[in-house]
C-alpha cells in the first residue's frame, strides 16, 4: 500500500480547521511515558496555559481526552445525578445537544428555547432560572449550527441564587472571543480544540471550581484496582462513565497521578504548543483577529452579491451564515467546490439545512491571505456555477478591509 496522499485544502468551515505547522511540529516530537517526571511538568504548564485561556483562577483546568462532545459528556455527567432538575436554553443543535447529555445523565430537563437564527433574551432565562430553580444550567456560549452568540454574562449570578450550577459550551466560541469563566461566573466551561484554537480534534481543555469540584466529588469512587484505604466509597448516585469521570481525572491532574487512562501525550503537545501561540499572540489581539476577518468576510459575501443570514443579529465573529443563492443546489455546489477548488464549506442543520451555507474562519485561517484566498476561488466557483456574482468587487473588498487604517499619503513632489 502507498503511504497517505493528503490533497491540500482550504478548510473554511466552522470545524475541523487548518492547524498552524508550528502544532503539528511539536505533536512530532517524542513521545514520553505518562508519568515521566519531563511529561508531568508539561502538563502542569498546560493547565497554567488552560487557566490564562479561560481567564479563570479556578485550581481545575485540564483537559479531557476526545472531541470537544467527550468535554462536555464529561461536564454534564458528573454534575448531573439521576432526578436532578436542569435547565437548558437552546437555540440551535448545541443546545440540542444539552438537553441529550442530560437525559441521558437521568436528569430531568426543562427547556426555554427561541427560533433558530435569535439568540435568547437574559431576562426570559432567568425567568426560567426563577420558575425551575434548576440544579443544573447548560447554555452553549456560540451556537455553531446557527452563527449566534448567545449572551449569557447574567445567567451564573441568577442561578447561584438557588445554589445551581452554570455549565457552558464554550467549544466554537473559545479563543475566538472572549470567554470570561470568574467574571460572568460560569460554575464549568468546555473549551475547543478544532475550532478557534485551530489544533487538531481529540482534546478538550475545561475548567470547573471548587464548588463544582465539591458537588461531583460527593460521588466519587476510584476504581477497584487502584483504589486505597484513603479512598471512601460514596453512598450518592455512581458518575455513570469512568472514562469520563471527573473526580477519576481530577486524580490523574494532581500531585496524586492516579493511574487512570493512557494519556494521549502528542494531543498534550499540540495543545500546549496551540495555547502558547494564542497567549503569546495575545488573547485581545486574538479576539479582535477574528472579528476584523469576519468582518471582511462578510463585507467581501456581500460585494460578491450574497446575503448574509442574520446579519447583525448576535453573530459569532468564527461563523458567517450565508443564504445559498435561489435556485442553486447548495450540496452539488459545496461538492464542486471541494472536488475542483480544494475549498471546503458547511452545509447546516435543520430548519436551516439547504437555506445557508456556514463559513468558518477560526483560528490559523483567520488571516488576510486566506480570506483573500477563498473569496477568489469561491468567487470563481459561483460564476462557473452560473451565479453572477462580481468577484472585482468582492476581493476588492477583502483589500480594502485590510488596508492600512492611515495609508501613507502619496505627496506630490513638485521638481
Ligand atoms: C463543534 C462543536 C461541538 C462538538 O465538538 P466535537 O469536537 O465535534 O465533539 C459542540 N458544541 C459546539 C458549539 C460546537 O461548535
Amino acid at each position: 500500500m502507498d503511504s497517505l496522499q493528503i490533497n491540500q485544502r482550504l478548510i473554511m468551515t466552522p470545524g475541523p480547521v487548518l492547524v498552524d505547522p508550528r502544532v503539528s511540529q511539536a505533536m512530532s516530537n517524542q513521545i514520553l511515558g505518562q508519568f515521566d517526571p519531563d511529561f508531568t511538568a508539561i502538563m502542569n504548564d498546560t493547565m497554567a496555559l488552560i487557566r490564562q485561556s479561560f481567564a479563570t483562577k479556578n485550581r481545575w483546568a485540564f483537559p479531557v481526552d476526545g472531541t470537544s462532545r467527550a468535554g462536555l459528556e464529561a461536564v454534564v455527567s458528573s454534575i448531573v445525578c439521576p432526578g436532578d432538575s436542569v435547565l437548558v436554553p437552546s437555540i440551535g443543535r448545541f443546545g440540542d445537544l444539552f438537553v441529550e447529555l442530560a437525559q441521558r445523565a437521568g436528569g430531568v430537563v426543562h427547556t426555554v428555547s427561541a427560533p433558530w437564527g435569535t439568540v435568547l433574551a437574559q431576562a426570559d432565562i432567568i425567568a426560567a432560572i426563577d420558575q425551575y430553580r434548576p440544579k443544573v444550567v447548560c447554555m452553549v456560549h456560540g451556537e455553531t449550527s446557527t452563527g449566534r452568540l448567545q449572551p449569557l454574562d447574567k445567567i451564573g449570578a441568577a442561578v447561584h441564587q438557588y445554589g445551581g450550577f452554570l455549565v457552558v459550551d464554550a467549544v466554537a466560541s473559545y479563543m475566538g472571543t472572549p470567554v470570561l469563566v470568574d467574571q460572568w461566573q460560569i460554575d464549568a466551561a468546555v473549551g475547543g480544540a478544532q475550532k478557534c484554537l485551530a489544533i487538531p480534534a481529540g482534546i478538550t481543555p475545561i475548567t470547573f471550581n471548587d464548588r463544582f469540584a465539591a458537588e461531583i466529588n460527593q460521588r466519587k469512587r476510584v476504581e477497584q484496582g487502584v483504589r486505597t484505604s484513603q479512598d471512601h466509597l460514596s453512598a450518592a448516585p455512581l458518575i455513570t462513565s469512568n472514562y469520563l469521570d471527573l473526580t477519576q481525572l481530577q486524580d490523574y491532574w494532581s500531585p496524586r497521578r492516579l493511574n487512570h487512562h493512557t494519556e494521549a501525550t502528542a494531543a498534550v503537545y499540540g495543545l500546549h504548543e496551540g495555547l502558547r501561540l494564542a497567549l503569546d499572540e495575545g488573547l485581545d489581539a486574538r479576539y479582535a483577529r477574528h472579528l476584523q476577518v469576519h468582518q471582511a468576510l462578510n463585507t467581501a459575501l456581500s460585494a460578491l452579491g450574497l446575503t448574509i443570514y442574520g446579519a447583525g443579529d448576535h453573530e459569532m465573529p468564527m461563523v458567517t451564515c450565508v443564504q445559498i443563492p435561489a435556485g442553486l443546489d447548495g450540496e452539488a455546489f459545496r461538492s464542486q467546490l471541494l472536488a475542483q477548488f480544494g475549498v471546503e464549506i458547511s452545509s447546516s442543520f435543520g430548519s436551516l439545512q439547504g437555506k445557508i451555507w456556514r463559513i468558518g474562519t477560526m483560528g490559523y485561517v483567520a488571516q488576510k491571505p486566506f480570506i483573500l484566498k477563498f473569496i477568489a476561488l469561491f468567487g470563481a466557483a459561483l460564476l462557473q456555477a452560473g451565479v453572477p456574482v462580481d468577484l472585482k468587487a468582492g476581493l476588492d473588498a477583502v483589500l480594502d478591509a485590510f488596508a492600512p487604517k492611515s495609508a501613507p499619503q502619496l505627496r506630490q513632489v513638485n521638481a
